[in-house]
């Protein structure tokens, strides 16, 4: 599906979004799903008159599996730069656990979750090629650093086209607006902060990790839903 010219959104992964973005100088996937689902990003990217080769960056709002599992194939295939946050490449290349909310919860699962990415999701680790930081730019977009949910969670943004695309900093789900899960963020407070962050930039279009995009008006709406849970 189409959100806005040249940024598609691969309709046929339910669970998580991957985002395609058509420039006249590459073509960006946005994100990587759990493992197992570069298939499907092909077949979506076919429809647009692409094969998988004409990919040349991948950039990751955060290294979850949901959204760095297929990294290592769609790279593997492409030769395409990975893009990620400096603060979240260990996770990306598997040298570090991610850890889970502070809560008693994040700290009895962790030890389950750990053992579920190895053997049952069976997470290929990927190599970045670029770690990036706050406010370095990719062509027009920006970068914004957007800690809490992971460390090096970030959201690109598109300041003269009025689009960002959040990752799970936020979510959008049955129509309300949400902060990323307490048992999956480890910071809270920084997840609140940088809330607060997306919220101050001015932009139309929010393409979300878990839900479907807001097309107008969207960081409006993201101020006063933002404004309202802190006052
Ligand atoms: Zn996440």
């Amino acid at each position: 599906m189409e959100v806005t010219a040249g940024l598609h959104w691969v309709d046929s992964i339910w669970d998580t979004k991957v985002y395609i973005l058509l420039e006249d100088e590459r073509v960006v996937l946005i994100d990587a799903a759990t493992p197992g689902r570069a298939g499907a990003i092909w077949r979506y990217l076919a429809t647009l008159g692409y094969p998988p080769e004409a990919v040349t960056d991948i950039w990751l709002t955060h290294a979850d599996i949901d959204h760095m599992g297929s990294a290592a194939a769609l790279q593997a295939r492409t030769g395409a730069k990975l893009v990620t946050h400096q603060a979240d490449v260990p996770l990306v290349e598997g040298r570090a656990e991610r850890p889970l909310g502070p809560g008693a919860g994040g700290r009895a699962l962790q030890p389950l979750f750990n053992w579920a990415l190895g053997h049952v999701f069976r997470y290929q680790p990927a190599k970045v090629d670029a770690a990036v930081s706050d406010g370095d730019r990719l062509g027009d977009w920006l970068v914004v650093h957007v800690p809490g949910h992971t460390p090096g969670s970030v959201c690109f943004y598109h300041p003269e086209r009025g689009i960002a695309i959040v990752g799970d900093a936020l979510n959008y789900k049955l129509g309300r607006l949400g902060a990323p899960p307490k048992l999956f963020t480890v910071d809270m407070a920084q997840a609140w902060a940088s809330i607060q962050k997306i919220a101050a930039l001015a932009f139309d279009v929010c393409c979300f990790g878990h839900g479907p995009p807001l097309r107008e008006g969207a960081s409006q709406r993201i101020r006063a839903w933002a404004n309202a849970r802190l006052s």
